[in-house]
């Protein structure tokens, strides 16, 4: 307001003065120079303005200006800096988006109409082999080689893409060759959008493939091990049924139908043990297990299969069973017990007879607890040793056919071992013998006297 008086006052003083000096030819000079300078001083102010203005308002500070102009300079800072907080606002919103995607465990590309590639995502990088700066604005085709991808990508460039709500197939192809085995699995989508835009989408998918190799595997194994006693079983029957036999050829043909109905069954029993364990919760961390009683029941089992096996033999196994140990286990009884029994079995079976067989379960320095089998067996050649607890793999197989093995029995163990948070640890030496550890963590183990005061409590 005083601003304004003032400025009315020196806009008014040199027309007074004027008049006062001249009469109304020094009023009129006097208003005229005065507008002049009013209006010089107007210009160099707006000039100032639109300096700072030219000069990037955001870096340099305001000239130091009131009145009208000072306002005009107020008002342009607010909008200024209105318009640079909505700019922060959007390109903090960018960041997050951005960041959203580089998180994306999956591959992304977006792809211009042309196929040349935009912006891709750390992950598409590492799935493709891109350098995510320096393959900007190349060509998606001259990237991606594989021929299926090309043939892909063809296809859906022809309008060949899929109708909404039909689902986009893609395709699987290997990745960007690495040292890691095995090589990577990508399933690959293309999904159009924008103007002629297109986004490609990958997704890991080898530990996918690797299980369907596997199930396959599986289900081929599981055929052919009951396919060879069924065919067998077939021709006794069928020569039962054509030949005529008396009463003790019949006898030696049921028994040894008996013995491939009983391979089956074993083959079906191990199978559904395997289903169970992969389909159960993990073995409670409470439920007490007396090792001592599972040691005694396997130890019945393993006697009566040696006494059975070593029968028409002179010197049967030396099987030495230590004592109970002194503390409990935790986890589950039936599952501990089919681990066991099928190390004191498998020791039983390929150890000839004569040969020594020790089972001990015992405490180890770090507080962990084995249960371990040694035999003087055949061993095991080194190059069998990492795969021997995978399904359905033996050394030999036609020795372990013959000694009625499943090719289960370590798969169950190891599995056994793992669910309850321990592992399955296998040393053996061509021609010397082997040993079979069930290792159990701490956290399974405790003091007997303890585990019976705590539970009382
Ligand atoms: P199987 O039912 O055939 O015995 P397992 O899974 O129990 O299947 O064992 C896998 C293979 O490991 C066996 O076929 C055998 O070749 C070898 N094996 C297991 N235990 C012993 C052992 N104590 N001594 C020698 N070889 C063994």
């Amino acid at each position: 307001m005083l601003s304004h008086l003032l400025t009315a006052l020196i806009w008014l003083l040199p027309a007074v003065a004027g008049g006062w000096l001249d009469g109304w030819r020094g009023a009129l000079l006097g208003t005229v120079a005065a507008t002049a300078g009013a209006w010089s001083l107007h210009a160099w102010r707006g000039r100032q303005v639109l300096r700072w203005l030219r000069h990037g308002p955001a870096e340099t500070p305001p000239p130091a200006l009131r009145g009208l102009w000072g306002n005009v300079l107020y008002h342009a800072q607010r909008a200024l800096r209105a318009r640079q907080h909505e700019a922060d606002a959007r390109a903090q919103q960018l960041q997050a988006f951005m960041a959203a995607l580089q998180a994306s465990p999956n591959g992304l590309v977006l792809l211009d109409a042309e196929g040349r590639i935009e912006w891709c995502n750390n992950t598409a990088a590492a799935h493709f082999g891109f350098d995510a700066q320096r393959d900007r604005l190349q060509h998606i085709g001259n990237l991606v080689r594989d021929p299926a991808f090309a043939a892909y990508y063809a296809a859906q460039a022809h309008g060949a893409s899929p109708a909404p709500g039909r689902p986009n197939d893609g395709l699987v192809l290997t990745g960007h060759a690495t040292h890691a085995a095995p090589p990577l699995q990508l399933a690959v989508q293309l999904h159009p959008y924008g103007e002629g835009r297109r986004l490609l989408l990958s997704r890991d998918v080898t530990a996918l493939a690797q299980a369907e190799a596997m199930r396959r595997d599986f289900v081929a194994n599981v055929s052919h091990e009951i396919r060879t006693p069924l065919t067998v079983l077939a021709g006794f029957i069928e020569t039962m049924q054509t030949l005529p036999l008396d009463d003790a050829e019949r006898q030696s043909y049921l028994g040894l139908m008996e013995a491939q109905s009983r391979r089956m069954q074993a083959l079906v029993a191990d199978l559904l043990t395997l289903s169970r364990l992969e389909g159960s919760p993990l073995p409670s961390g409470s439920e007490p297990v007396d090792p001592g009683e599972l040691l005694h029941a396997c130890e019945t089992e393993a006697r009566s299969l040696s006494a059975m096996l070593c029968a028409q033999t002179p010197a049967p196994h030396a099987l030495h069973v230590a004592a109970a140990p002194g503390f409990m286990l935790t986890g589950s009884a039936a599952e501990l017990r089919s681990a066991m029994s099928n190390l004191v079995i498998n020791a039983v079976r390929y150890t000839p007879a004569g040969g020594r067989i020790d089972v001990a379960w015992q405490r180890l320095p770090d507080g962990s607890a084995e249960f371990a089998v040694t035999d003087t067996g055949p061993g095991i050649a080194p190059e069998h040793l990492p795969r021997l607890s995978e399904r359905f793999y033996r050394v030999d197989r036609s020795r372990a056919r013959e000694s009625g093995g499943t090719g289960l029995g370590l798969a169950i163990a190891k599995h056994v071992a793992q669910r309850h948070g321990g592992e399955l640890r296998i040393r053996s030496e061509l021609g010397r013998g082997s040993r079979f550890a069930l290792v159990l963590p701490p956290c399974r183990i405790h003091e007997a006297a303890a585990f019976s005061r705590s539970r009382q409590a």
